[in-house]
């Protein structure tokens, strides 16, 4: 195809690549973009309907590739046997309180981790959040471990 075989651009395209991009199942940005559905207008318009079989087609050569480098990059990798460096049940409690019945109050949903110096000793920082619950704290623990 060259450039004078092409149809012009449907003026609602860049709403239904943003729908399709977005993941916006509920088509409410299409239908305030042109006041009428996705699925009507896909129906009738072979001009999207091409525009999404590219951006779907991109969409998996992107995901395949993505998985190949993945791939790759997991094979550089050296992986290790892991090891219990630290056992939040048997620390300190310091006195800090919980609301949940649990063997050591500084356990926790801890989401977030960074490791400092190494290898032997290392200052290991965890963290954790109240997710809006009642039950729940956030805490920032500071850690001294030994690494293998
Ligand atoms: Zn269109």
């Amino acid at each position: 195809m060259n450039g004078n075989d092409r149809e012009p651009e449907c003026p609602r395209a860049g709403a239904v690549l943003a729908i399709h991009l977005d993941g916006d199942v509920d088509e409410s940005g299409f239908g305030f973009v042109c006041g009428e559905t996705l699925a009507t207008h896909l129906r009738e318009c072979s001009s999207c309907q091409r525009l999404l079989q590219r951006a779907r087609r991109l969409d998996a050569a992107l995901a395949s590739s993505a998985g190949r480098m993945l791939a790759d990059h997991l094979a550089t990798i050296d992986v290790v046997a892991k090891k219990l460096v630290a056992n939040l049940v048997a620390c300190p409690t310091l006195g800090a309180p919980s609301r949940e019945t649990q063997a050591n109050p500084l356990l926790d949903n801890y989401e977030g981790m960074t490791i400092a110096g190494g290898p032997g000793l290392a200052g290991v920082s965890l963290i954790s959040d109240d997710n809006f619950s009642a039950t729940q704290f956030t805490r920032v623990l500071n850690l001294l471990v030994k690494l293998p």
